[in-house]
């Protein structure tokens, strides 16, 4: 059971794709992560579709990770009775603090703080800004707007106020309690909406300690600025396009999304690029050019992860919309111009051993005798550093920690399994070997490049780097204790 590329698929489970066989063949279609988003769907939802993936990791036998995605201070109209409605140019559109049901010419928008700051004029951008609403009168309860842009507004969608500064805190209590349920629950990456600054990431952290991986998602224009420390202060990045293309003029999103693809890398930890990559998918089965060449950007780029969000939460295509992206990634991953460029941008710092370590893994792999690099890991941090490499052979990410293996499930690259705790260096080399030909990496004649930390069970950094036969006879022999 491996994958045969190294960029990594994160799915958005929703109502679309939450029944035990869906899962699964979204799975089989090449979903690494699955992504629950706390801002749609009760508790228990949530906890059901986690217990699922849970079951179909089980299945499977290979692990999987699962990222819990917190609303943040996002700002979304309430539900219409009819669940949409169609608004046009021209027409007048009321939002209201009346939790009522909404319908074409009102909805609920249940955020007093955005009616005490809105004056006249200004507009509000709904559903990623595919809606524009201009502002005539308002009040302390009530805003009376002209739909400038129309389109279909439903239930729960996003609200951004450009031309507006909010005071928000960067957790709210709803996210404080989501927080605390997915850690329960026992997620393996948190994602962080809205992320303005480092001290909100370090708030964060402080709650959540080392229950799961902290990823920080990139949307607004102060994270951009301050985007060193907050990268600094993460385990993870997302380049959440959605918010970003709001707050921002949407043509300065590319240039953004490739510095911080770059920077992500260059620190080792895994970028995600998100949101409309294949859009159009929500209703036909086949992508467009344009979105296929976007998800081929990003994996040219050198991002650890694509992600779908609609596309197969809500979508009628799911499944599809995930083969559609294998597609792109083993076409794209099989250019040689592919490799030529994530090599032209590997960065050449080496500043510890263990840096030194995996560059010389990577070098030593490009030899076509070596079929991969098998990593000793406890918390993942020398997978991260291959995977940082880009190294032409799989990284088999090895560790006795099933949460570490599941959060490496976001890195470039890297098959993760999870191991016995090993004594010594030879079992470490023999497990390693087992590994890579059970999974179908190498075969008795071949040979691969094996790193570790000695002595095993001493926390320490990875000192050791050995070139193996996969023949366990040969390591018997030759191998010292
Ligand atoms: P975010 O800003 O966190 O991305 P979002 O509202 O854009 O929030 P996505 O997860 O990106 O949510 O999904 C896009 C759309 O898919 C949502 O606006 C919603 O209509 C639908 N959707 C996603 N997940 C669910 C869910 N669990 N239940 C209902 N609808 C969902
Ligand atoms: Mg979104
Ligand atoms: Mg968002």
């Amino acid at each position: 059971m491996r994958r045969h590329r190294n960029v990594k698929i994160v799915a958005t489970l929703g109502p679309a794709s939450s029944d035990r066989a869906t899962i699964r063949a979204l799975y089989d279609a090449g979903a690494d992560v699955f992504r629950l988003n706390m801002s749609h769907g009760t508790h228990a939802d949530i906890a059901a579709r986690h217990a699922t993936i849970r079951e179909v990791e089980a299945e499977v036998g290979r692990p999987i990770a699962i990222l819990a995605d917190l609303q943040g201070p996002k700002l979304r109209v309430g539900t219409f009775a009819r669940g949409a409605e169609e608004i046009a140019p021209g027409a007048a559109f009321r939002l209201d603090l009346d939790p009522a049901e909404g319908d074409a010419t009102r909805v609920c928008l249940p955020h007093p703080e955005i009616f005490a700051a809105l004056r006249p004029g200004a507009s509000l951008l709904v559903n990623d800004g595919k809606i524009r609403l201009g502002v005539d009168r308002c009040g302390a309860d009530f805003a009376e707007c002209t739909v400038l842009v129309g389109g279909t507004i439903s239930n729960r969608k996003g609200v951004n106020v450009p031309d507006v500064v909010l005071p928000l805190a960067a957790l709210s209590a709803k996210d404080r309690t989501d927080l605390e349920f997915a850690c329960d629950l026992g997620v393996d990456w948190l994602a962080l909406s809205f992320v303005q600054r480092p001290e909100d990431v370090d708030e964060a952290r402080a709650l959540v300690g080392n229950r799961a991986a902290i990823m920080s998602k990139i949307e607004k224009p102060a994270a951009i600025k301050d985007f060193d420390a907050i990268l600094a202060a993460s385990d993870g990045i997302m380049v959440a396009r959605g918010d970003l293309g709001v707050e921002l003029p949407v043509h300065s999103v590319p240039p953004i999304q490739k510095r911080l693809v770059n920077a992500a890398r260059a620190a080792a930890k895994p970028v995600i690029v998100a949101t409309q990559m294949l859009e159009s998918m929500i209703e036909s089965p086949m992508p467009t050019r344009a979105e296929v060449s976007d998800v081929a950007t990003a994996i040219y780029e050198g991002a650890d992860a694509v992600m779908l969000s609609a596309e197969s939460a809500a979508g009628r295509y799911p499944v599809e919309a995930v083969s559609t992206m294998d597609h792109v990634a083993l076409e794209v991953e099989a250019d040689p111009a592919h490799h030529a460029l994530i090599a032209a941008s590997r960065h050449v710092e080496r500043h510890t051993i263990a840096d030194g370590i995996v560059a010389a893994a990577r070098e030593i792999a490009e030899s076509t005798e070596i079929k991969a690099i098998c990593c000793f890991t406890q918390s993942g941090t020398t997978a991260t550093l291959v995977a940082r490499e880009r190294p032409r052979v799989p990284i088999l990410a090895l560790t006795p920690l099933v949460g570490t293996a599941r959060r490496l499930c976001l890195a470039w690259g890297t098959h993760c399994a999870v191991v016995p705790p090993q004594e010594r260096f030879k079992g470490a080399v023999l497990q390693a070997v087992r590994v890579a030909r059970e999974g179908g990496f190498a075969e008795l004649t071949d040979k691969v490049v094996v790193t570790a930390g000695v002595p095993f069970n001493v926390q320490g950094t990875t000192n050791i780097l050995r070139v193996a036969p996969c023949d366990e006879r040969l390591i018997q022999r030759s191998e010292p204790g």
